[in-house]
């Protein structure tokens, strides 16, 4: 999964990108790559995991992880090639879902590209941006079925929804935002990879004095949350400097750190958390001597390709699943003691796997 971080210019992109990367690079258990400058791995929180690696006395504990792309040079024109504009756009379409960050801190210091901090003028300046690169991928497809329309009536029909679509967007739409209940319409849309159809998450950067609260006293947080609540997105509340500096703390050091501004966990926690759950994904666990592991799969997924997230032969050979609640495995002390209880369940190729499910799996090779 892979998150593409976006916003003007110095709103605080590259602070939280820094500091997703350096979190990310701190949690020993997880080695840090970097695959690219711009790209960061990062562990998603997950208290569930040493438990049971306490409980199994494992070697090794595997967090699940998300990609983050730090997307930065998107400007105004951008969509028209100004800056590198085309290339980051690019970028973007290759991510799952956005994090738009957004300034709304004050700082005389910090230049804003437009002379002011004004959140909604800055969201819609980049969400212009996106429905311009959206129109003309729009375009493209819509010379392209033209063409087959006439004599082929599915290309027709698609026809008419490009033509919807474009009109949606020349509205100041985003793609995100078009009902429709038709199958057809649903099964397309996807296939065109709009930049404007991708869940956002905005990130409400702010001055320390304002996490305490939740940026409640913040007029810059209401107007964003406001515009937020309009088009179904959440919004984060985040401090990237303070993330900054947090990202630079041991464990010990961070907890107090935390404490003494009042909060029970990082904004970096929470926003990975929240990015885990926007894509509808959730975690099962596998455990052992060796390893104690999250698998991530999206909600919905069955037995057998959950178990394809391991290894392609546990898919092809599975058999059946072995499958027990993390709670109901740590309150019984040991796997035996559970089983005993009859706690842990037989589940065979249709069980819908649940977040927090430990499993074992049976296959044949
Ligand atoms: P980007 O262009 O969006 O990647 O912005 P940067 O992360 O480079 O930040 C631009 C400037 O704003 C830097 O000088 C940062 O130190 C500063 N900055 C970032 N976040 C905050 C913040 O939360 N509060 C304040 N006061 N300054 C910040």
């Amino acid at each position: 999964m892979k998150l593409g971080i976006v916003g003007l210019p110095n709103v605080g992109k590259s602070t939280l990108f820094n500091s997703l990367t350096k979190a990310g690079a701190e949690s020993a258990n997880y080695p840090f790559c970097t695959i690219d400058p711009n790209v960061g791995v990062v562990a998603v929180p997950d208290k569930r995991l040493k438990l049971l690696a306490d409980l199994y006395n494992s070697e090794k504990v595997t967090p699940a992880v998300i990609e983050f792309v730090d997307i930065a040079g998107l400007v105004k024109g951008a969509s028209k090639g100004e800056g590198l504009g085309n290339q980051f756009l690019a970028n973007i379409r290759e991510v799952d879902a956005i994090v738009h960050v957004v300034r709304c801190f004050e700082d005389p210091n910090v230049i804003h590209v437009d002379g002011s901090v004004d959140p909604v003028r800055d969201i819609e300046t980049i969400n212009l941006e996106l429905i311009f690169s959206d129109l003309e991928i729009l375009e493209r497809r819509i010379a392209k079925t033209t063409r087959g329309a006439r004599n082929d009536k599915t290309l027709a029909k698609e026809l008419e929804l490009l033509n919807k679509l474009k009109a949606h967007l020349e509205d100041g739409n985003l793609a995100i935002s078009y009902e429709t209940e038709d199958e057809d319409e649903l099964a397309w849309i996807p296939t065109y990879n709009l930049l404007t159809a991708k869940p956002v998450i905005f990130a409400a950067n702010v001055a320390e004095d304002d996490l305490a609260d939740d940026g409640a006293k913040n007029p810059y947080v209401q107007e964003v949350r406001e515009y937020a609540k309009k088009s179904g997105s959440e919004v984060f509340v985040i401090c990237a400097k303070i993330e900054e500096e947090i990202s630079e703390l041991d464990d010990d050091e961070k907890s107090m750190f935390l404490e003494d501004l009042g909060l029970s966990e990082s904004g970096l926690e929470k926003l990975i958390r929240a990015s885990y759950s926007l894509l509808g994904l959730l975690s099962y666990l596998t455990a052992g001597e060796k390893e104690t592991r999250a698998w991530t799969i999206t909600k919905g997924t069955k037995a057998p390709q959950a178990a394809g997230k391991i290894h392609s032969d546990f898919e092809r050979g599975f058999i059946r699943a072995e499958v027990i609640n993390y709670q109901e495995l740590l309150d019984s002390k040991t796997y035996a003691a559970a089983k005993e209880k009859g706690l842990v369940r037989l589940e065979g190729k249709d069980y819908v796997v649940q977040d927090g499910d430990v499993i074992l799996f049976r296959f044949n090779v």
